[in-house]
């Protein structure tokens, strides 16, 4: 469904991506995982067009995505949960939410895309919320509603940046937990985060990045298999 194929992007002298290349097949949940710089972010930068690569091709469904607009992402089905949650703080949380259908209306999607109502079901802790002022809300509750504001377009492909980033073990159980359900309602995922364990034991295959290379990949079985692995990532 996504393939990024010897993707390089340069900040200035700085080489963020040095010719990354990962699949993510329909219906998989797929995990990137790495340290503060490794590059993360900005793979999914250069997936969503918010940076420009310097080399390297980036598909979706087998044509080319370098250089599409956000709406037109969202168009063809690729939905971002972006770090830091980007909830607008003075709108409600139902405002946020309609903000978000109206975005997805807007892009011409042409899937069923849910209603406000309808993802809200997903979320009962946030529906009692709506009327609350979103910059008031816990971070738990501002990541669901970052999540629920994504789901708004019915992606096909979610991308998730960090979303784990800063919030108590429950609350980071909860965010796997609905990951782990929207996957098996059959939503593709990429998923990029810190939080190595839980990523590998949620996802199909991670991919592990350091300083803008990936250095190692595979199953939960293969990565919890190897030493290296196990010792830098997962504290065994
Ligand atoms: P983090 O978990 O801290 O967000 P990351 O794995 O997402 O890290 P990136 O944010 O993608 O890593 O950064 C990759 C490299 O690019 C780092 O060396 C970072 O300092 C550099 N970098 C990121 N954004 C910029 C920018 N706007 N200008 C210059 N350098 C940047």
């Amino acid at each position: 469904m996504l393939v990024v194929d010897q993707l390089k992007v340069n900040y200035g002298a700085v080489n963020a991506l040095d010719g990354v290349s990962l699949e993510v097949g329909e219906g998989e949940a797929i995990g990137a995982i790495g340290p503060n710089g490794a590059g993360k972010s900005t793979l999914l930068a250069a997936i969503t067009g918010m940076v420009k690569p310097a080399r390297g091709r980036i598909e979706f469904e087998g044509k080319s995505i370098v250089g599409t607009s956000p709406e037109k992402l969202v168009e063809r089905g690729i939905s971002l949960v972006p770090e830091g949650r980007r909830i607008f703080g003075p709108l409600s949380v139902a405002e946020n939410l309609q903000l978000g259908a109206t975005v997805a209306a807007r892009s011409g999607v042409e899937r069923p895309a849910p209603s406000v109502d309808e993802v809200l079901q997903r979320f009962p802790a946030l529906a009692a919320l709506r009327a609350r002022q979103a910059g008031s809300l816990s971070g738990g509750e501002q990541q669901m509603l970052a999540i629920a504001r994504a789901l708004l377009s019915g992606p096909r492909l979610l991308l998730l940046d960090e979303p784990s980033l800063g919030l108590a073990p429950k609350i980071v159980d909860d965010v796997f937990t609905l990951l782990r359900d929207l996957h098996g309602e059959g939503t593709t995922i990429l998923l990029i985060e810190q939080n190595a364990l839980k990523t590998v034991r949620f996802a199909d295959r991670t991919y592990v990045l350091r300083t803008g290379n990936i250095v190692m990949t595979g199953t939960r079985d293969d990565l919890s298999q190897r030493t290296d692995f196990a010792e830098e990532y997962l504290g065994v």
